[in-house]
């Protein structure tokens, strides 16, 4: 490009960001989003899968433009389901097909590779992740699916490598930090210090995104908000450790499990601060619908300009709208 040009765009897109207050054009930004191939979906079962398709008619029902779309391979690796022959082929193919998807709407959606962070391909397959212009942006990890134990060193060994790699390749981490349910790991505030002084500083340079307000899904484990409160003190205290830390709300508001902690939450929420929370749908299930998603979490006691603040909160893996052009390659 002409330098003249490219100095014309540059004061262009600086006069637009002061002429059009962002508020003007704020659109919801769903984070937190999931595709499943057949094969994915049959083992985390969803009969069909999800693909982009189906997501965009049920994003375009919320209303909602852009989403992050995460990789389900990690899903392939979890080690409390019979193990799959040619384990490691499966997971790169779910995370090939999950390109294809977003390439073929990149207009809409940002693929995210995923990967179980314990498996001995993990850093190779973040490696091939990181040359695909489809999934290079960033790297779900989700610990409870993957049964990582950040108290077991051999775990934090392998999780401090794999945050390296991505920190080396730039790509954001989304992650779902919370042990696993199924299994009752402890989780709480111990986890949550050494994800803060272990795991996190391998990272410095790249957004890091706390899924599900640091919990499972709901608000009702006490572990949740003293894991959450860790971070918290650390914001406050401008701990160089979270600069680039994000908390993403999907799956808060589950029924059942947050209206006798409403004003707990709300309380929560506002010491994270809007500048921190990313809005989440999580998977477009039945009785998980974008829409759904959406109106359930306009029924937390948040003001609407809080509610819209969060929504169109763009993360800063995503960029400005005008800056962040849809891959062709
Ligand atoms: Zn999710």
């Amino acid at each position: 490009m002409h330098w003249r040009l490219f100095g014309c765009v540059l004061v262009c897109c600086a006069l637009l960001h002061t002429i059009v207050p962002s508020n003007a054009v704020a659109q919801t930004v769903d984070c937190h989003q999931h595709l499943y191939s057949p094969e994915a979906g049959k083992r985390s079962g969803l009969t069909d899968g999800i693909n982009a398709e189906d997501l965009i008619r049920e994003l375009d029902k919320a209303g909602i433009k852009r989403a992050v779309a995460l990789s389900a391979a990690y899903s392939l690796s979890n080690p409390n389901k019979p193990t799959l022959v040619d384990e490691y082929a499966k997971v790169r193919a779910e995370n090939d097909w999950t390109a294809a998807q977003v390439h073929a709407h990149s207009d809409r959606l940002t693929g995210f590779c995923s990967v179980n962070p314990l498996r001995p391909f993990a850093l190779e397959e973040i490696d091939r992740c990181a040359k695909d212009p489809n999934l290079r942006t960033g790297l779900k990890l989700h610990f409870g699916n993957s049964d990582v134990d950040v108290d077991n060193p051999e775990d934090l060994a392998k999780l401090r490598k794999v945050f390296r790699e991505a920190n080396t390749h730039r790509m954001a981490l989304i992650v779902h930090m919370h042990a696993n349910v199924d299994h009752h790991r402890p989780y709480g505030a111990r986890e949550a210090l050494i994800f803060l002084r272990e795991i996190l500083p391998q990272a410095p340079d790249v957004t890091v995104q706390i899924a599900h307000l640091a919990g499972a899904g709901g608000y009702d484990d006490p572990g949740d908000d003293d894991a959450l409160s860790v971070f918290i003190v650390a914001l406050q205290q401008n701990d160089p450790r979270v600069r680039n830390l994000y908390f993403d709300v999907s799956g808060l508001a589950i029924p059942g499990t947050w209206e006798d902690k409403s004003a707990l939450l709300a309380k929560r929420l506002r010491q994270i601060g809007p500048d921190r929370l990313l809005y989440g749908s999580d998977a477009s299930v039945p009785g998980n619908r974008p829409a759904e998603a959406l109106k359930r979490w306009h029924q937390l006691p948040l003001t609407q300009s809080e509610f819209r603040r969060i929504e169109s909160h763009i993360p800063p893996y995503l960029g400005h709208p005008s800056d962040h052009e849809p891959s062709r390659e």
